[in-house]
């Protein structure tokens, strides 16, 4: 299949503007774990003076991340956290620079453990609070399984609410894609 340069995955198009968000010696946090691919893409942005915060309910995620960061030798400021995005505020006592989401299930999983629109809805409200000025928050959201148009819905809902005078809500869509592409939300807090 044909490729373009820059916004052939919903990942990609995030990565325009997280290069030129987040900076060297920054904290940042990946909300969604997975397989650990953006928790390593971050770390070598923030580098050694920074810090990133790791989360996901999966030991399966911790591992395969964990043998990821190793490798790379990142794993001095790197801290993967078996937990909930939801509780947050636990661990991450700082403000950061950035918070990523990227929703849905972690594909190739042998269950199916997919991010709810509570537990979602709330670290999203936590993440607000921790955000610095000029700090982004961003949602990848996926509706093609079962829950995820539910889960998009309550999300949007939310954020299109969001006093502007405070935040820049930008929603990102696929128009000509079929099959349920990928959107993503970029929430700027404002300076
Ligand atoms: N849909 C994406 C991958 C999403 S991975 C893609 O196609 O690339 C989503 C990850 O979120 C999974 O690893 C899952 O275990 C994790 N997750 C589910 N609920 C969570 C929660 N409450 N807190 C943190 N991570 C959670």
């Amino acid at each position: 299949m044909l490729k373009g340069k820059y916004l052939n995955r919903i990942t990609e198009v995030n990565k325009i503007f997280i290069d030129k968000i987040v900076k060297d010696g920054d904290t940042v946090v990946d909300a969604t774990m997975g397989n650990g691919y953006d928790t390593v893409y971050l770390a070598k942005i923030v580098g050694n003076n920074g810090k990133v915060y790791s989360f996901d309910v999966q030991e399966e995620a911790i591992k395969s991340t964990r043998k990821k960061i190793e490798k790379e030798e990142l794993n001095d400021f790197v801290t993967l956290i078996l937990d909930g995005h939801q509780n947050i505020d636990k661990y991450v006592k700082e403000e950061v620079s950035c918070i990523l989401f990227n929703l849905g299930y972690l594909p190739r999983a042998k269950h199916q453990v997919i991010t709810k629109p509570n537990t979602t809805l709330m670290a999203i409200e936590k993440s607000l609070e921790l955000l610095k000025p000029n700090g982004i928050i961003s949602i990848a959201m996926y509706t093609g399984h079962e829950g995820g148009m539910d889960e998009r819905n309550y999300v949007c809902e939310y954020l299109n609410k969001l006093d502007q005078n405070y935040y820049n809500v930008l929603h990102m869509e696929f128009t000509n894609q079929i099959n349920n592409p990928p959107e993503l939300i970029l929430v700027e807090k404002k300076g």
